[in-house]
């Protein structure tokens, strides 16, 4: 009967919605204890210039070292930090340990490349964030140019006001900035118009299924590639996992890259010993708008 299948619907909904609460719930109780105890640790993903395969820069990437269920990636966590808001205070813990790592890495005579940290829409409502950011750094000895903040465009729905403040005020200390995921948000162009900043990070989406017969992904890479050099904009592609990929994005003029073609994420304890025997390089900025037409 209808009331029949309306009960199984219900006890169902419960079930799936009760499970993924508890889990919440779990993940919520445990962060505190979790920070204090230094589980949350860092891995790092350098980038790379396509053209010489040296390395530009890197990325700053959480994880979880739970005790009992292992290594937890972001995408288990973040969305509940975002929604308590413990993210910030985890993303400025993350900010303060990359700033000691560097330090400590400059003190050693280590090369190191600007690092990349990963910003949540959440954290621009933190009232001291600019002024702890540059205590933290100075506390650190380090140059505002080591660091990059990483905001991704997807949660972009309102109060830009508050997000272009932010965004300005890093830039004018001399922070550069990248809109992270570009082409997955509500409303990228829109924000691309009014937020300032310094690269566009093509989100892995459109090289996901990269092959010949997806020929539309690549045409979107190749009009957001070309977009960007209208704006002047610097761009770097996420996810680039294949040769075939590195030489399809070359051709379209996108010459800075990420992915597990050259690396994947791992521990930044192991920053020393895996780039020691690399090349640095400049990011590939200039080009010419004719190249790629
Ligand atoms: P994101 O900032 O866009 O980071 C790129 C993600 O792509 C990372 O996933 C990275 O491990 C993954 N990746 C890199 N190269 C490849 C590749 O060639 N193939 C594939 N399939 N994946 C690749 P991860 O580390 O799981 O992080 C997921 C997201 O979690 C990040 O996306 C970022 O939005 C968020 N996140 C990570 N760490 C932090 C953090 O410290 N704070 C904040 N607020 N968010 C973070
Ligand atoms: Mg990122
Ligand atoms: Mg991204
Ligand atoms: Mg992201």
């Amino acid at each position: 009967s209808i009331v029949g299948k309306y009960d199984t619907f219900i006890g169902y909904y419960n079930d799936a919605m009760h499970k993924a609460l508890m889990e919440e719930q779990e993940i919520a109780g445990e962060m505190n204890t979790a920070l204090r105890n230094k589980e949350f640790v860092i891995y790092i993903q350098p980038k790379f210039d396509l053209n010489t395969f040296g390395v530009i820069g890197a990325e700053t990437l959480v994880r979880w070292k739970h005790p009992e269920k292992g290594l937890i990636p972001p995408i288990k966590f973040i969305p509940i930090f975002e929604k308590n808001g413990f993210i910030t205070e985890l993303d400025m813990y993350i900010f303060e340990e990359v700033c000691k790592t560097l330090r400590g890495l400059l003190d050693k005579n280590v090369p190191i490349v600007p690092v990349s940290v990963n910003l949540s829409r959440a954290d621009i409502y933190k009232p001291d964030l600019c002024e702890f950011i540059v205590d933290v750094m100075a506390r650190n000895n380090l140059d505002h140019h080591l660091i990059e903040f990483e905001i991704t465009e997807t949660s972009y729905t309102q109060d830009s006001e508050q997000l272009i403040n932010i965004v300005n005020r890093l830039r004018e200390l001399g922070f550069a900035i990248s809109m992270d995921d570009f082409g997955t948000g509500y409303s990228s162009l829109n924000m691309l118009s009014e937020v300032p900043v310094d690269v566009l990070k093509i989100d892995m989406r459109f090289l996901k299924n990269f092959n010949d017969a997806d020929v539309k992904s690549k045409n979107i890479i190749h009009f957001i590639v070309y977009m960007a050099k209208w704006l002047n904009l610097p761009v770097i592609a996420e996810g680039v996992e294949t040769l075939e990929q590195v030489e399809y994005l070359r051709s379209v003029g996108c010459y800075n890259g990420q992915g597990y073609f050259f690396a994947k994420p791992f521990p930044i304890e192991e920053y020393e010993e895996r780039v020691s025997n690399v090349t640095f390089a400049a990011p590939a900025v200039s080009y010419n708008i004719e190249d790629i037409i």
